[in-house]
């Protein structure tokens, strides 16, 4: 199956002529579908799709056919079921995050993709998440009765300015200084005490927090929770939300709960595997991916409408963030999902943790030549761990982190290696704060928030008030 999978992709270009023909002609046989009724017709083809869909594609049947402008590889494989591009944790052998023994669907997309020498450009085509009511059904006979449960491809135009009250974070963006964020794992407990004390060490030194959600698949107490917490305590907070733990439904009650206790800032992502996690036995969600969660969120805030199309009776006011991960494969493509992501409505971008400046520099080359630096504001992720073990741990057991060897090696070498680790830090911010179109740094760093506050001041990113 896998072998006549990767046969499709590579004649994605003669297969999608062939997918052309039937969408042209099938439907003149929609006479014949209505003289044998649906439901008869449906016992007919789907059979039939089944077996020729599983065999040449892996098709997964979602009732939604994508194959031709995916390149003829079904996204449907993918661990994270993404509809709309790669996530930041695919291995650097190209591996799936969560199935690291079958390679990233969406490298065989893009390949797919090429082959088919598709000329609507890759940015620009948003899937939309699966209707869940269509899944099992025939394809191929709603395109003979042409029917409409096939995905519709929309093509959006690029983020409209729109006039709204902005406040801390948007402005700051908005003000065009070089911006500093950093990251705040919240406690496992109720009791926010420690959450304070951690946040106390960033006061003056830092633009936003951002609240991880369940980060890793481990959980903690929840990110809105944790950000209206840091709101009403003076802080400005990024709220992180993930399409891992909740679908649609709780996606969107969770942005309006957050909304009404003060939170204005989210950081839309997909989520972590959660079989990396503490609760590796449940059960993952992914009904969204990050790009049409963000595509959702701003529908809520322009157009004061759910996902389903009904009216909210006030519209939230969002400012809405994704993750890039230029550090790791398709390296060619981070940019193009980086543009798709602006194009869902994304206004700032965070990025993985950096610790190889030169293939930021490569990354953000694209990035000017696109001019995508222009339309939202692009932080990167840069962080220390204390030791050059942690440092390993991190290479090999954290999805998307890119560790560079001589970076183990120079912090095992050191005889203070939290203080080499420091050192490495001060290095990496004082290269990246010179690459033109980057808007600032995203500093984390598990538990790790004194240090982090020192390096701020110390790398003159801000200066500390007494
Ligand atoms: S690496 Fe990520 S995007 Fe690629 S197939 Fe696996 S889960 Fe999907």
């Amino acid at each position: 199956m896998k072998a006549l999978r990767h046969w499709s992709v590579r004649h994605a270009g003669g297969l999608r002529r062939v997918y052309e023909a039937f969408r042209r002609y099938a439907p003149s046989f929609d006479g014949v579908v209505r003289l044998m009724g649906r439901e008869r017709s449906e016992k007919l083809f789907l059979p039939l799709e089944r077996v020729a869909k599983g065999l040449f594609f892996d098709c997964q049947m979602c009732g939604q056919c994508a194959l031709s402008s995916t390149g003829m590889a079904c996204p449907e494989n993918c661990g994270k079921e993404m509809r709309n591009g790669p996530c930041g944790g695919v291995r650097p052998d190209e591996g799936c995050e969560v199935m690291p023994e079958m390679r990233c669907v969406w490298l065989e997309v893009a390949e797919g993709r090429k082959r088919m020498a598709d000329e609507a450009p890759a940015e620009s085509l948003l899937l939309p998440p699966v209707d869940q009511r269509y899944r099992g059904r025939s394809t191929w006979l709603q395109i003979v009765a042409s029917e409409n449960g096939l995905p519709v491809v929309e093509q959006r135009a690029a983020l409209r300015a729109l006039e709204r009250p902005k406040y801390g974070f948007e402005r700051a963006c908005e003000s065009g200084r070089f911006l500093v964020t950093v990251e705040i794992t919240p406690p496992d407990s109720p009791d926010c005490t420690d959450l304070l004390k951690r946040a106390a060490y960033f006061r003056g030194l830092v633009d936003a927090m951002n609240i991880t959600d369940g980060a890793g698949a481990n959980c903690h107490l929840s990110s809105v929770a944790g950000a209206a917490v840091l709101t009403a305590n003076g802080h400005t907070a990024v709220c992180q939300m993930t399409c891992r733990d909740r679908n649609r439904l709780a996606v969107q009650g969770d942005l309006l709960g957050a909304a009404a206790l003060g939170v204005r800032n989210f950081l839309c992502l997909t989520g972590d595997d959660i079989r990396n996690g503490d609760h590796p036995g449940a059960k993952a969600v992914f009904d969204l991916d990050a790009v049409s969660l963000l595509g959702i969120a701003r529908g809520l805030r322009d157009e004061g409408r759910f996902a389903s199309g009904r009216k909210l009776d006030a519209a939230p006011n969002l400012f809405l963030g994704a993750a890039a991960n230029p550090f790791m494969p398709p390296y060619a493509d981070r940019v193009v999902n980086l543009e798709k992501k602006i194009n869902a409505g994304a206004q700032f971008i965070q990025t993985q943790f950096c610790f190889d400046p030169g293939l930021l520099e490569n990354f953000m080359r694209e990035v000017r030549a696109r001019g995508l630096h222009e339309r939202c504001r692009i932080l990167v992720g840069v962080g220390a761990l204390r030791s050059a073990k942690g440092l390993r741990w991190m290479a090999q057991h954290v999805p998307g982190v890119h560790v560079p060897e001589k970076v183990i090696q120079r912090v095992a070498n050191a005889q203070d290696q939290a203080l080499e680790g420091k050192k490495i830090l001060l290095e990496t911010i004082a290269a990246l704060r010179g690459i033109e179109g980057v808007a600032g740094m995203h500093l984390m760093g598990y538990k790790n928030e004194d240090m982090l506050a020192d390096a701020i001041a110390e790398s003159g990113l801000r200066t500390r008030v007494a």
